[in-house]
Parts: structure tokens; sequence; C-alpha cells
């Protein structure tokens, strides 16, 4: 008998022993971190949503016995009222990249590319690359404008388009974007995450365009990282397919209690948000002050190039602020891979207390205090 080869890697797929994983931002421990890296609200959420929480879990934690609504019912009932769409038009996941790993087993494989713009979002190509797809990416220009022709004409199956834009904070029309949908002759997937901070979306041009998925999260504007709730919103012959991929419970019961809880609070939510655009606007001008360049920012984080003391910049300047920020114990984003982000660290938008804490830092890094 032949001997076979019994290696773990031999007998996995090989798609996956070939790929990276997905490398989150990091989440440090111990307290006093001014944690500015991974796009998170520096705002509470609302009082209402703790109430659910506490109460979905019913004295003694008796509810948790139970399962949870498989469907998300009562939470995807609020969204399509939320959004004037029947509920049929709305799936519920665990975070947004939940919905976005649904989207791609059901419309990316082997024989089914997918494509997105570079850089963007990262866990894209990871998600790709564990359908065994092909990655056809569509580069921005230094501008981060968006280059909707290539887009197009760019043959992907399914289209992962981030607006605003991560990590450049840009955000496109509600007109490009319906241009887009109109020209790209496969699934368009216009991920949402960063819209509320945003001055136009695209959630009303799925009613316009079957072939579009609009994502959003609840881990951003309505400060519920930590539960993990996100959703889709398309026409009902996408999302009876993404039904059928989905994990049966993929929400919990705190998670689909508190979300909803959430959306019943807007106005609390429209109050935090303001603030963090506010906060942006600031910050931008204090970047502007320094005389560095930050792309103009829909969202609640913000890309900055910064300038060296000696008027220098580039990757090594870059790093050297990211490492001085992360001894002082503030935490911001460096990707050092990318050419267009390689000169840049991506600061998402805290407080004002954050903010004066990093413009404090940036002054210092840029005149050290000389020895008394
Ligand atoms: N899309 C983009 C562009 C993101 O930056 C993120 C969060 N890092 C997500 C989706 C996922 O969000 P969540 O799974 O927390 O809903």
């Amino acid at each position: 008998m032949a001997p076979f080869d019994l290696s773990i890697n031999a007998l996995a797929n090989r798609n996956v022993v070939a790929m990276d994983g997905y490398t989150p931002g990091e989440q440090p421990e111990g307290s006093g971190w001014v944690k500015l890296n991974t796009n998170e609200n520096p705002y509470p959420p609302s009082p209402r949503v703790i109430e659910a929480i506490m109460h979905e879990t019913g004295e003694n934690g008796s509810c948790l016995r139970l399962y949870p609504n498989p469907s998300s019912r009562l939470l995807r009932q609020a969204l399509a009222k939320m959004h004037d769409v029947p509920v049929e038009w709305v799936i519920a996941g665990n975070g947004s990249d939940d919905i976005l790993n649904l989207l791609t087993r059901v419309f990316c494989g082997p024989q089914r590319p997918a494509g997105m713009t570079t850089p963007s979002y990262s866990l894209y190509p990871v998600l790709v690359a564990l359908q065994g797809g092909k990655l056809i990416e569509v580069p921005f220009e230094k501008n981060f404008a968006l280059d909707i022709e290539r887009i197009a004409r760019s043959g992907a199956n399914i289209f992962f388009l981030t607006s605003p834009n991560a990590p450049s904070g840009v955000g496109f029309s509600t007109a490009q974007i319906a241009e887009l949908a109109r020209r790209f002759p496969g699934i368009l997937v216009v991920d949402e995450a960063y819209a509320p901070f945003a001055a136009e979306n695209a959630a009303k041009l799925v009613a316009e365009f079957p072939r579009l998925v609009v994502t959003r999260t609840f881990s951003k504007a309505f400060s519920l990282a930590g539960l993990r709730v996100g959703y889709a919103l398309a026409q009902p012959e996408i999302i009876t397919l993404l039904d059928r991929a989905r994990d049966s419970y993929n929400l919990d019961r705190l998670a689909q209690a508190a979300a909803l809880a959430a959306i019943k609070d807007l106005r609390y939510y429209r109050g935090t948000i303001t603030r963090v655009i506010r906060t942006r606007e600031k910050f931008l001008a204090k970047i502007r002050t320094l005389g560095w360049f930050a792309h103009p920012s829909q969202a609640n984080f913000m890309l900055i190039e910064p300038v060296n003391s000696h008027g220098e910049k580039g990757p090594a300047v870059a790093e050297d602020l990211f490492h001085f920020l992360k001894k002082r114990k503030i935490l911001v984003r460096y990707f050092g891979k990318h050419p267009l982000t390689r000169a840049a660290l991506r600061v998402s938008i805290g407080t004002d207390e954050n903010m004066a804490v990093l413009a404090a830092a940036l002054d210092l890094w840029l005149n050290p205090a000389k020895p008394p």
C-alpha cells in the first residue's frame, strides 16, 4: 500500500494553508491608554442599551438558558423601519464582518473573482482567500478618488467598496455610487461602516439597484464594538441567499436586545456623532496649523502625514511618531505596507480631551523639551 501523507497541512484545503489570517488592530491590556487605533466610539452607548441588556439577561441570568431569536426578527423589523424598506430587505450579523463573510461565501469562489480598491479594509483579501477566489485590486491614486470606470471594467463578480474609505477617510457621493452601481455588472457591496459620520450615504440606492448591498455596523456610531452587531440592506433575492449561508443563531440575545435599544434612542446617538464630527474638524484644524497634510475625512478617523522638526516626512518619520506616541500610551495605527499609507498614521477621533493629549504629544515630538 502506498504510504500516505498524514501531515495536517496535507489534509487541509490548500488555499487555507497558503494564506495569512487577518491581523486586527492592537487591543492593549491594562488601563491608561488613549486608544485611537481601531476607530471605536469614545462615548458610551445610550443608557437605554444597558437597561435592555439587564432586562434581556433575566433574573439570575435565567434568560440566557434560551436560544435567541434565530433571525434577529425584532431588530431587523426596527432596522427596516429606520431605513424605510421591507423587513425582507435586511439581514443582521455578528458584526458587519459576519455579513462580509456571508457575501464572500455566496458570491466569491474559484470561478468568481472578488474586487476591492487598495488600500482598503484588509479583511476582504482574507475572506476571498478562504473561498479560494481570485482577488482583483483596483489601486487608488494619491488623492483616493473613486475610479468608476476601472471598477466597472474590473471583471470582479463581487466588488467591495468602503465608503467613506478606510484608511483615508475620503467619502464618495451618493451620485458617484449610483453611477458605479449602474455600470458595474456584478454584486456591488458598499461597506458603510463609517457612513453615519459622513454627509452622504448609499442606503437609499438599494431600492433602485438589485445588485447593490449596503453594509452597516453598530461598532462605530452606536458604540457597540464589544457586542458585535452589523447588518446589510439589499433586495430580497440577495438577502435570501445570504440567509441560507448564515449561522442559525448568528446574533446572541444580548446583542439583539442592545442593538434594538440603540436604534430606539437615535437622538442620543445624533448627539455623540455630532460631537465626534466637531472634534474631527478641530483636529483637522490642528493638523493644518502644524502644516501637515491630512485627507479631509468623512469618517471617525483621519489619515495624517507627519513632518518632523527637520521638515522631513516619509515612512521612517511616521514610524518614529508612532513609537513616540505608543511610549506615552497613545495608540494610533500605522499601515507600513502600502505606498499610499506608509508615510502616514491613521488616528481615530476620540473625545476632545483625548485629542488634546494627542496634540500635546505632537507638540512635544516637534519641540522636545529642553532639559532644565
Ligand atoms: N468594514 C470596515 C471598513 C471596517 O473598518 C470595519 C471594522 N474594522 C468593519 C467593516 C467591521 O466592523 P464590525 O465587524 O465591527 O461590524
